[in-house]
């Protein structure tokens, strides 16, 4: 990846967002999209934009209630997580808490899903803020003394960017509407991994 080579930092200084990092929780908008409207056809690439009124051409009804449904606590715990996330944070887990921030306002099904997701770290290990907006992201991160925050909107990574806290894009159908040389994009976890574990496991 150009111009972001040399990408190192310790787990201490890292916090993540969840939806979206860890939780796979497009894949469930996705499925219920195919058994509640019958849209076999959705997949989540079609998920181009963040906002997904302006890249979906269906009825804003339809949008609303497959996002409420997402979200609510029954879907929230079949969420299947992002590809080696829990391995990752898991070997992280060693060398600190996890940190979570989350814009969500209700985040009990979504700490569940944490614990069951990561079971083998311990539930003191796992520390979840929710802030209810994006926007209440920055002053949370900044309490916890948070330097560096992985997060696939790409709104909330250019609003931290601007106040120092260096945004980590996860790679997302839906943040890859920007050049690459304005955040580090992270394609996946082992990718992850390697920055801020880079000895494999041993720290730098
Ligand atoms: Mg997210």
């Amino acid at each position: 990846m150009t111009g972001h080579s040399e990408i190192r930092f310790s787990p201490s200084e890292l916090a993540f967002d969840i939806d979206g990092v860890v939780a796979d929780t497009m894949e469930v908008f996705v499925r219920l999209a195919h058994g509640r409207y019958g849209l076999t056809y959705l997949t989540k690439e079609h998920l181009g934009c963040y906002n997904l009124y302006q890249c979906l051409d269906l009825e804003k009804e339809v949008i609303d209630d497959l996002i409420c449904l997402t979200l609510d606590d029954e879907h929230t715990l079949q969420i299947p997580p992002v590809s080696d996330a829990p391995e990752v944070l898991t070997e992280l887990s060693r060398h600190g808490p996890l940190r979570f921030v989350t814009a969500r306002i209700w985040p009990e099904s979504i700490i569940r899903w944490l614990h069951m997701t990561l079971s083998e770290v311990s539930a003191n290990d796992i520390k979840v803020v929710a802030t209810g907006t994006p926007e209440a992201k920055l002053k949370v991160l900044k309490d916890l003394g948070v330097r560096c925050f992985v997060e696939d909107r790409l709104e909330t990574c250019r609003m931290l960017a601007n106040e120092g806290i260096q945004p980590l894009v996860f790679d997302q159908p839906w943040n890859r509407t920007f050049l690459d040389d304005e955040f580090p994009r992270v394609r996946n976890w082992s990718q992850l991994r390697q920055w801020v574990l880079p000895r494999n496991g041993e720290l730098l």
